[in-house]
């Protein structure tokens, strides 16, 4: 009786007495106070509808102080489908009570159509800017015949020298010439480039036009791998060029009769399709670096095309960091080998590595328009390297946009410059590799997953940024930051961005047993 009397005396019905503004912080927040007793439930309403709280939307309390609660509606990311009239409503058995809040979180994206008539207005401006270009050289080039006459020593020269340009670092790989500055197959085609031995078609650029790097050279010598010494064991996975299983090649090594290797086979082989091949075994052949897959050569015997790859045990870095994740031990929740978490030295330990890598695909000039953790690889003691030059699309094709018929752009890891003009740089791979240290402190989560491809594309172009991940420390996020420079001169050098992450990682030592 006197506990009950007592409950009466304390009970108090609902009453919010704060409800403001959104604020962006770590995470979007809807303040609120509210106070009651017995505790009040707290529902919210978007535009009337009850709002259904999950991972993305939640009710946090932060602080209680004298019966009254004070906390955020947190919104992880919210989109303009979050946008709207807030009501929250606190009930408890001796009343209700309810307050409303207007929330704005991003404008509404634009459409596809309107995207590609944006794109299209580009390809106009391209097309008019190319004319006008070819107009005025054919001009020079008539003054300068009329000067010299047939005189061999001021000979007209080919394409790639008539558009050439300083800024090396622009050049994407695929696209240097073979030397006599004519294109390759790959340049043949009037809109078409490659990403490793993806071709994909993409709005004119002159950037493509480059041939000022030194990886394709004349005198590559690619090892060629007999058929006999090359045995299947089973299948690792499938790119958009065929399957890729893991084999044991035989008379490869001087130490060894047999090692494990990486296969992967070419199954569509249109004369094209081997001239690209052939070019890119070139390429990997000169390739050679600590965090680079190694390339041991071809086997060109009979279809399919074989390249032959040094095996990394663990696979692709994104199955390796969701497989060493919070949900992955979740899972595994009761069984015998559960997986562990990974640590953030761990963490550290791995983009240091990529970052190295990336050191030295910029040495070389080699701009890699697609570095993402799905194309890394994880070896033995938490060796990681980059693996893939653009050949597991079907697999992730969800992380790919299709613009067109055939295009597929990476653009959850694209800088603006890239998306608006397809311009691909070194510093646009310095925006990827800041995404990828994203991936890496999310356990390989999908950037902007809660994002259709358009609304991705509405963000990036407006200057928005991914958030810090909750596992990510202050330095790594600055650094993350640092990548995403919204002007490419302002990011982040790779070299620096590898000094400082060798320094974050030597602080925190590695534990490499996680593997086992
Ligand atoms: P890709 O065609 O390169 O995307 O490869 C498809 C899948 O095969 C990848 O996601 C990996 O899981 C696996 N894979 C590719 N290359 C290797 C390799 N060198 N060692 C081990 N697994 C590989």
């Amino acid at each position: 009786l006197l506990n009950l009397l007592f409950s009466l005396l304390h009970s108090v019905p609902p009453k919010i007495t704060k409800l403001s503004d959104a604020i962006p912080d770590h995470h979007w927040c809807i303040p609120f106070s509210v106070a009651g007793n017995p505790t009040p439930h707290l529902q919210w309403f978007l535009d009337g509808e009850a709002v259904t709280e999950g991972v993305y939307i939640m009710t946090m309390i932060h602080d209680v102080t004298e019966r009254e609660y004070h906390g955020c509606l947190q919104l992880d990311s919210p989109t303009h489908l979050n946008n709207g009239r807030y009501t929250l409503l606190a009930k408890n058995e001796y009343g209700t009570d309810q307050k409303e809040v207007e929330a704005h979180f991003m404008r509404k994206p634009w459409d596809g159509e309107e995207f590609k008539t944006h794109c299209f207005l580009i390809v106009q401006v391209y097309v008019v800017v190319g004319i006008a270009a070819v107009a005025f050289t054919g001009f020079l080039l008539m003054l300068v015949i009329l000067k010299f006459g047939g005189n061999s020593k001021f000979g007209i020269k080919g394409p790639s020298s008539v558009i050439s340009n300083d800024d090396d670092s622009a050049s994407p790989l695929h696209h240097v010439s073979n030397g006599s500055n004519t294109p390759s197959s790959s340049e043949m085609g009037p809109d078409a480039v490659i990403i490793g031995m993806t071709k994909i078609p993409v709005i004119e650029n002159p950037q493509y036009f480059r041939s000022t790097n030194s990886l394709l050279k004349t005198d590559t010598f690619v090892q060629h791998i007999k058929r006999h010494n090359i045995v299947l064991k089973r299948e690792l996975g499938e790119g958009a060029f065929g399957k890729v299983f893991l084999a044991e090649c035989y008379n490869l090594s001087p130490d060894h009769e047999k090692i494990l290797v990486a296969v992967k086979t070419l199954k569509e082989a249109s004369e094209n399709a081997r001239k690209d091949f052939h070019r890119e075994a070139e390429l990997l052949t000169n390739l050679q670096h600590e965090h680079i897959v190694t390339f041991y050569g071809v086997c060109v015997e009979s279809d399919p095309l074989i390249m032959v790859f040094e095996y990394m045990k663990h696979g692709d870095l994104n199955k390796f960091l969701r497989a060493h994740g919070p949900d992955a031990v979740l899972m595994a929740e009761g069984q015998t080998t559960r997986p562990v978490e990974l640590t953030q030295s761990q963490m550290l330990h791995i983009a240091q590595q990529i970052a190295s890598g990336m050191v030295y695909l910029a040495s070389q000039h080699f701009v890699h328009r697609d570095l993402a953790t799905r194309n890394c690889l994880v070896g033995e003691n938490l060796l990681v390297k980059i693996g893939d030059f653009g050949m597991s699309r079907d697999v992730y094709s969800t992380d790919y946009y299709r613009v067109g018929g055939h295009t597929m752009l990476p653009i959850r890891w694209m800088p603006p410059e890239s998306i608006m003009y397809r311009k691909f740089t070194t510093e646009s791979d310095v925006w990827s590799l800041g995404v990828v240290l994203w991936e890496i402190f999310t356990y390989g989560k999908q950037p902007w997953y809660q994002l259709s491809n358009n609304e991705v594309i509405e963000c990036i172009t407006q200057g928005r940024v991914l958030q810090r991940p909750r596992t990510c420390p202050k330095e790594v996020y600055d650094l993350m930051l640092g990548c995403w420079q919204r002007e490419p001169h302002m990011r982040l050098n790779i070299k620096e961005i590898h000094c400082l992450l060798l320094n974050l990682a030597k602080a925190s030592p590695v534990y490499l047993d996680i593997l086992g």
